[in-house]
């Protein structure tokens, strides 16, 4: 059972099974520990516990599923020692429901229940996975006083003007240089620095436990099986070093970076998006455009240029219709 767990995590959380013993020893001397349904830690037998403790996540949205298939690969390749691993890691696949059914979410968008607003919505599906991700990565996180890190793997529904980009939430401290450097590590083209909180699952980690946490959208939603890993290749390779405890690669390019401007919030029914349904991640447009209107209400680009970012008017009224982004200025 371990073996089969070991040997396609995806698989066997898909299939729903719990294993018979929930903790072992790989046969590279590498420890594992299965938390709950898609819930995988994994750490060397001999690591200190002032290691750093990275949380990966996929599969937040059930829908999104190649950086699930990358992390179930980093799995395999660690449990078989083809993988470098100098940290404690935590392996989360997000929405297991979501991702048996083939959709997005069941009744509620998880990322947006984390830091307990999950308690709001009792009766929904996704309020309990939200409060057991929280309940195992707070435990995870406080077994050490090693740097803590979360970074929330996705794929976006539409085309992006930048195929990979990052959203860092909201905190008081700068981020520094070496994030930046990672981030470019990761093949990350362009960056959204979020200027208030979140009921993300990453900005939770960043809030509530003090990670460097970072959402990673890494590309399109694809079907289980049809995604083209290779695509993601710089993603994979940019987290084998950070788990390996290796610097971020040379000669990478930084992200461009880009202020959250404005949000588009779905007040009614009445939501509209004036510039169309379809347009891709990051489309620019001038000072005066109409974005959006909701009744009186009528978004315009402030700045010389602003840029749309996750545009989706069929979100539940109450919700985040999109972000309106502006570059900030190299440093
Ligand atoms: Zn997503």
């Amino acid at each position: 059972m371990p073996e089969a767990l070991l040997a396609d995590f995806l698989a066997f959380t898909l299939a729903g099974e719990a294993p018979a013993v929930t903790a072992g020893e790989a046969a590279v001397g590498v420890q594992w520990r299965w938390l709950g349904a898609g819930l995988l830690a994994l750490a060397p037998a001999a690591l200190a516990d002032d290691a750093p403790r990275i949380v990966l996540s996929a599969g937040v949205h059930g829908d999104e599923t190649a950086p699930v298939e990358l992390l179930n690969v980093l799995a395999q390749d660690i449990a078989a020692g083809k993988a470098a691993l100098q940290a404690h890691l935590l392996i989360v696949l997000g929405n297991v429901a979501a991702m048996q059914a083939g959709c997005r979410y069941l009744d509620d968008d998880l990322n947006r229940l984390f830091g307990g607003v999950h308690l709001s919505v009792p009766n929904s599906t996704e309020a309990g996975r939200a409060a057991e991700l929280e309940a195992c990565v707070a435990r995870f996180f406080e077994a050490g006083p090693g740097a803590r890190w979360h970074l929330d793997l996705h794929t976006a529904i539409r085309p992006s003007v930048f195929e990979r980009f990052a959203l860092l939430p909201q905190r008081e401290a700068a981020y520094g240089a070496d994030v930046f450097a990672w981030l470019g590590a990761f093949g990350i083209e362009a960056v959204l620095m979020h200027r208030t909180g979140s009921a993300t699952f990453s900005h939770y980690c960043s809030h509530a436990h003090g990670a460097l946490a970072c959402t990673l959208e890494l590309g399109k939603v694809m079907p289980f099986g049809q995604n083209d890993l290779s695509r993601f290749a710089a993603a994979a390779s940019g987290l084998r070093r950070l788990i390996a405890g290796a610097a971020p690669a040379d000669g990478t390019t930084p992200p461009r970076c880009f202020d959250v401007v404005g949000q588009l919030d779905k007040r009614s029914d009445a939501f509209k998006l004036l510039i169309g349904d379809d347009v891709a991640n990051f489309t620019p447009y001038a000072q005066g455009t109409p974005i959006a209107r909701d009744g009186e209400q009528v978004w315009t680009v402030q700045h010389a240029e602003e840029r749309i970012v996750f545009p989706n008017a069929k979100v539940k009224v109450g919700l985040r219709a999109g972000l309106l982004v502006a570059e900030l200025p190299v440093v």
